[in-house]
């Protein structure tokens, strides 16, 4: 985007005319000139210098919006680098590559007491978000049970592709719904990976509803967040995923969250993860290393 006042743009074109012109009127020419338009491309401000490449370590980073990316100088592999406070090169952070294991065992008490809500979209410049319209009284709204301690659910947003891969594999898109413990502040994340098949009913209108450019949007509809997990999600005997503890994936990457991602999938038609693609631009994280941490089934 071309920051520079339209005067400067012209007078600069003029002065570029008239120097080619006088340049060609020294050549004993007179042929009309056609010169083309000067462009000067101003890069917006970042906190990082993209043209030295050097990062420079923030101290200050509470309550301040500190600008990260997917790729590049504040990419992934710089994210440490930002930040002091940050957890970003922790070791148990998140996502990681699951190799299903075997056996299951039931470890986690899970049940879900989610509700009809409205909820409002958000692009946030890093993913789309649809925070949970929060009632006055939390009991009224959605929650989970986990292990005897309620974490009620905040919001839900994609990543495309998957941050958690699979034996290596990576899914077309993952859908994180963040679950918190008022009283510990720790977090408990569902993971959904979705896989290319029937149209879904939910992403029907995303080309429409999600929003291109970073802002706020209300959803004025009402629905059960339920209606993006895998069948018989509610039940013990057929709720089937894998938990590890880990971290938030994106910056400040803390080391507070109960990872449990579903080992069922959901469908959606390879229309509708291209809308999605083209929106969420790549948006995940590299998995990173277990190290003495293990994924269990249930
Ligand atoms: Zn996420």
């Amino acid at each position: 985007m071309n920051g520079k006042h339209p005067f400067f743009r012209l007078s600069a074109n003029l002065l570029f005319a008239t120097l080619i012109a006088f340049l060609f009127a020294c050549n004993g020419k007179d042929e009309a000139i056609e010169s083309e338009p000067i462009v000067t491309d101003i890069p917006e401000t970042y906190d990082i210098d993209d043209f030295t490449g050097e990062v420079t370590l923030r101290t200050d980073c509470e309550g301040t919006n500190i600008h990260w990316e997917y790729e590049g100088i504040a990419g992934p592999d710089h994210w440490d680098d930002i930040c002091e406070t940050w957890d970003c090169d922790g070791n148990r952070q998140s996502p990681v590559n699951i190799v299903p294991p075997l056996n299951r065992t039931l470890s986690k008490l899970l049940r879900f007491f989610w509700k009809n809500t409205s909820t409002n979209i958000v692009n946030n410049g890093h993913t789309i978000q649809y925070n949970i319209d929060q009632p006055a009284d939390p009991n009224a709204g959605s929650f989970i049970w986990l292990n005897g301690q309620k974490y009620y659910l905040l919001q839900f947003h994609f990543h495309a592709a998957s941050e958690h891969t699979v034996n290596g594999e990576h899914y077309p898109v993952e859908i994180h719904f963040v679950h918190r413990n008022p009283t510990t502040g720790q977090l408990a994340v569902v993971g959904v990976l979705v896989e290319e098949g029937d149209e879904n009913p939910f992403f029907e209108h995303i080309g429409d509803q999600w929003p291109h450019d970073e802002g706020n949007y209300t959803n004025t509809s009402t629905y059960n967040p339920n209606v993006l997990m895998p069948a018989g999600y509610n039940n013990s005997s057929t709720a089937h995923f894998w938990w590890y503890d880990g971290s938030l994936t994106t910056p400040p990457c803390s080391e507070i969250v109960n990872w449990m991602v579903w080992s069922s999938t959901i469908e959606a038609s390879h229309e509708q993860l291209e809308e999605m693609e083209a929106i969420l631009h790549e948006n995940y994280r590299p998995v990173l290393p277990l190290g003495a941490r293990l994924v269990k089934a249930q």
